[in-house]
């Protein structure tokens, strides 16, 4: 259902803009071929008989389709993007520019490695900065992204617990406010998951936790800082028992942004974590571009990590590709790509670390946990927080004072997309009813925030007031509200004629 009631169906100057199938002209085309020679085929029988389905359009028409499909795309250089958990922060031109170098960017994973000896010092700096930050032992770059990075923790994890022997660990703990890949890694690698509960303030219940810890657990999944927005002080204690019981703690990092400079992972106990280079080291990210999820590791599970290594000897960088004694990668589990890793990635990374310097890391999470901090502060009167502050670099509110009102959280995130603001993330984490969780990262001015702020309060205000008008809501977008339930259970995914 599209939002215009103009003749055209265009909006200001926002198209409707049609498939680019139903744009189909027959014959027309974006090339002006001579007449063919007079030869009657000149493909004989493996001339195509019928046409290849692809619409005609001229090339203008191809320009324009296209031109108006990205401007569709909201991201974060058209505005705020307050996604919580996905650190939706500026992405600098710098690292943009660095990674369109030709040496970076045609570079071939399967040229000799004399010819690549600047790409692998590229990738054995950007290792170097990612132990430094974390305190770490060890790092493999290749996972493709969070997720993919969880299972490259967890597999060196069950290889490990496979070398000392012993009896079979398949039970992992992962508390209830987890992301969904934390639990889905588990189970994709054949483990069974138990829930940790929370207490009231929003944390590991770490007596129930201890409860639950034995000698057939492998693995605690643990977010820290967690998704509630806030840090898991007892994570020591926890990291403790974990040891004591034989198992290891994973860290899912994906809030390293908050702790960035300030807390060496380390330092609390963690084995294996990822780390979300394209949140908390700027790359365009969801639909802008590919992730990048390197883990860091522990002593005690470095020799189980993945190839390929990058060794740094008389001779140069060379790249270990295989299980070898002398190069140290006896133990490694194995391969989780085919190649090396995203290396557009690491270059925006490296850039991105190289141009802020150790101080301005430092600098960019308390940046990023004081912007949460004023949202946090600023909103609390209006919406309800579930959880005492202060936080982290997220601001997390639930559904309470929208009570009796009529209008719910997915209303709300409707109604921001007719203010031109992104929505939050809504529902997630899943302990808390109808959850926004706010995230403005440290790359946004306090003019930015404040918009959104009055904004939010407005929309409270509204909401008390005039509860229909934000069931209808976007009203202003291209299209109007969607039926989510059966567009992810009934999908149009294909184009009939
Ligand atoms: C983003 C995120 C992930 C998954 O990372 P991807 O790079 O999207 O695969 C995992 N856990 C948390 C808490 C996240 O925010």
């Amino acid at each position: 259902m599209t939002s215009a009631t103009t003749i055209s169906g265009h909006q200001g100057l926002q198209m409707d803009e049609p498939l680019i199938f139903e744009l189909d002209s027959p014959g027309s085309s974006g090339v002006d071929l001579p007449p063919p020679p007079k030869v009657k085929s000149r493909l004989g029988a493996v001339a195509a008989r019928n046409g290849v389905g692809l619409p005609g359009l001229s090339e203008p028409e191809v320009v324009r389709h296209y031109t108006r499909l990205s401007q569709k795309n909201y991201a974060i250089d058209s505005g705020f993007y307050p996604l919580g958990s996905c650190t939706m922060k500026h992405n600098p031109r710098l690292n943009e520019k660095m990674a369109r170098l030709p040496g970076f960017a045609d570079v071939h994973p399967l040229q000799p490695v004399s010819t690549v000896q600047g790409a692998l010092e590229l990738i054995d700096t950007l290792a170097g900065w990612l132990k430094t930050l974390t305190g770490m032992k060890a790092v493999a770059l290749s996972p493709a992204a969070g997720a993919h990075g969880e299972m490259c923790g967890m597999m060196a994890i069950a290889a490990a617990h496979e070398h000392r022997g012993g009896p079979a660990r398949k039970r992992v703990l992962v508390p209830e406010s987890a992301h969904g890949t934390n639990p889905a890694t588990a189970a994709a690698l054949g483990m069974t998951v138990e829930a940790i509960p929370a207490t009231e303030d929003g944390r590991i219940d770490l007596p129930a936790f201890k409860a639950k810890l034995g000698f057939d657990v492998a693995a605690v999944m643990l977010t820290n800082p967690n998704t509630c927005g806030l840090f898991e002080r007892e994570v020591k204690a926890l990291a403790d028992a974990v040891h004591e019981a034989g198992a290891f703690l994973y860290c899912d990092g994906a809030n390293f942004n908050a702790i960035i400079g300030r807390v060496r992972v380390a330092d609390l106990g963690v084995d294996a974590m990822h780390i979300n280079l394209h949140k908390t080291f700027s790359t365009p990210h969801g639909g802008g571009g590919p992730g990048s999820g390197p883990v860091v590791f522990s002593e005690a599970l470095a020799p189980f990590i993945p190839l390929p290594a990058i060794i740094h000897d008389d001779d140069g960088y060379r790249l270990i590709e295989t299980q070898d004694d002398d190069d140290g990668t006896a133990l490694a589990f194995g391969r989780m790509k085919a190649f090396h890793g995203q290396m557009g990635v690491f270059v925006r990374a490296l850039a991105y670390s190289l141009s802020h310097g150790a101080d301005g890391l430092y600098q960019a999470s308390a940046d990023a946990v004081l912007s949460a901090n004023y949202i946090l502060a600023k909103l609390k009167d209006t919406f309800n927080a579930p959880f005492e502050g202060p936080c982290m670099h997220e601001a997390l509110f639930d559904d309470k004072s929208l009570k009796g009102t009529g209008v719910s959280t997915l209303d709300i995130a409707k109604a921001l997309i007719d203010e031109g603001f992104h929505p939050m993330t809504v529902y997630f984490p899943l302990v808390v009813h109808g959850a926004m969780l706010i995230e403005p990262t440290e790359s946004e001015s306090k003019r930015s925030i404040d918009q959104f702020i009055a904004t939010m309060k407005g929309l409270a205000e509204r909401a008390k007031t005039d509860a229909a008008s934000f069931h209808a809501a976007p009203t202003l977008a291209p299209r109007r509200r969607l039926d989510e339930t059966a567009a992810a259970r009934k999908p149009i995914l294909k184009w009939k004629k």
